[in-house]
């Protein structure tokens, strides 16, 4: 193979593995975006390399996702899941084996497209020793995430200033909405070039099913209020704040009402503890018999809850994008979401869902009940979603929007040198 191969691309996400389940710890909105960004990608003409580090033997060491796409997994450290917060020390190996790759197979991939800091720092090292031009996507930016939890982890100063180094010296930063850039730009540094491009849902799969249909596909009665949550359990996500709210809604003792909880977890980490902690608050409330904790639920089979759910309660405590929040709309339900960072791009409020201050119960409460009480505003809300979801995140057009950028920053690698030689 060429190594200057146009149309070449590596997706890096070393913490983030595109091919495994999602639901689960550290398996969330990023995996899912890598994979369909890349899956997107390669449908628009581009040879996707997904790199992201090995957890264990079992795993296959490069997964064929099309015939344009695959994930590469990399030595970093012991084969053996390892806390986004602890993996710093492995990223020089990671690096080492990137390198080999490449050597390996004869590629230098000209541009790499690195997600969250963790990945910055490897595309950083990148550009270094080989002139790699870096796009990157935070997903999460320290500055917003230290100032909303109570314990500070050791890493946080490493990465704040990588933060800030990959926003002064990446080609482009990919900002998923308007409130992010502006936090990056309030919180991080003045320097460094923004774009925005958000993130995208399968508009295909997510509206595919009626109401009627998903209720009856799950055995659940045509006059039930559903009020859905998914998502990973971390206290940020802040589920016992719809879980408190829900305890206040008038429609309490209506008999109707009913309390689904999608997320995986695994006992004795960190999201078993929480699940575990929200367990005990719905036991106390007194709410177990409306409320289900449904575990991780499939990307197949999503779709079908999120339809048969009246609304979708989204009540972060921060989120820099939020893609329940689009899956939901898409799917034609409306979103009740906490008044925060993307959350205030992608939902309206009064004509996609309501947004409500992070933490606040009583908000909560009260915006969940104005759509339950309402079926006809409910779908009025649900087809206005819909609509915003198809004319501005889906895949496609995010992953055209990112191929343009692309193309723009090869092309320019191609006339430097020509430039500079006049
Ligand atoms: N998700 C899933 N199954 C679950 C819970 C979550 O597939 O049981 C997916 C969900 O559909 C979404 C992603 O995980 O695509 C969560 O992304 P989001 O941006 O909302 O949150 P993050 O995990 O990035 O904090």
């Amino acid at each position: 193979m060429n190594s200057t191969t146009e149309k070449h691309i590596a997706l890096i996400s070393v913490h983030g593995d595109p091919a495994i389940e999602i639901g689960k710890e550290e398996a969330g909105g990023q995996n899912v975006y890598v994979r369909h960004v890349g899956e997107a990608l390669a449908q628009l003409g581009w040879q996707v390399d997904m790199f992201t580090r090995k957890v264990s033997l079992e795993q296959d060491t490069i997964v064929q996702h099309s015939q344009n796409c695959r994930t590469i997994r990399l030595k970093a450290g012991s084969l053996e899941f390892v806390p986004r917060d602890q993996l710093f020390g492995y990223l020089p190996e990671f690096v080492d084996n990137f390198l080999e790759f490449q050597k390996e197979n004869s590629i230098t991939y000209q541009l790499v497209h690195t997600n969250y800091w963790l990945s910055s720092w490897v595309g950083m090292q990148l550009k270094k020793i080989q002139g790699s031009k870096q796009v990157h996507t935070y997903h999460s930016l320290g500055a917003v995430k230290y100032n909303t939890i109570k314990t500070i982890p050791l890493i946080a100063s490493k990465r704040l200033a990588v933060e800030k180094e990959v926003l002064e010296t990446a080609e482009k930063i990919v900002a998923t909405s308007p409130q992010e850039k502006q936090h990056m730009r309030s919180l991080v540094s003045l320097k460094g070039n923004i774009d925005i491009i958000p993130c995208g849902t399968d508009i295909h799969r997510f509206g595919s099913i009626t109401r009627e249909a998903a209720r009856s596909e799950l055995g659940i009665a045509p006059e039930a209020k559903i009020v859905l949550y998914v998502g990973r359990f971390d206290p940020r996500k802040g589920i016992e704040t719809l879980v408190r709210a829900l305890n206040k809604s008038k429609l309490r003792d209506s008999n109707n009402l009913q309390l689904i909880i999608g997320g995986g977890s695994t006992p004795g980490n960190s999201d078993g503890r929480e699940r575990d902690r929200i367990e005990k608050i719905i036991n106390e409330l007194g709410m177990s018999d409306f409320t289900t904790l449904a575990g991780r639920l499939s990307q197949e089979i999503l779709p079908t809850y999120y339809a048969a759910a009246d609304v979708c309660v989204v009540p972060s405590h921060y989120e820099p994008f939020g893609l329940v929040a689009i899956e939901a709309m898409a799917s034609s339900t409306p979103v009740v979401a906490s008044d925060v960072g993307g959350l205030q791009f992608t939902v309206v409020p009064e004509q996609t869902g309501l947004l409500a201050p992070p933490e606040d119960v009583d908000a909560f409460a009260s915006a969940i009940d104005r759509i339950l009480i309402s079926p006809e505003w409910r779908d009025e809300l649900g087809k206005a979603g819909r609509k915003r979801v198809e004319t501005k995140f889906s895949w496609h057009g995010v992953a055209s929007q990112l191929s343009e950028l692309y193309s723009q920053l090869l092309e320019q690698s191609v006339q430097e040198p020509a430039l500079l030689a006049q």
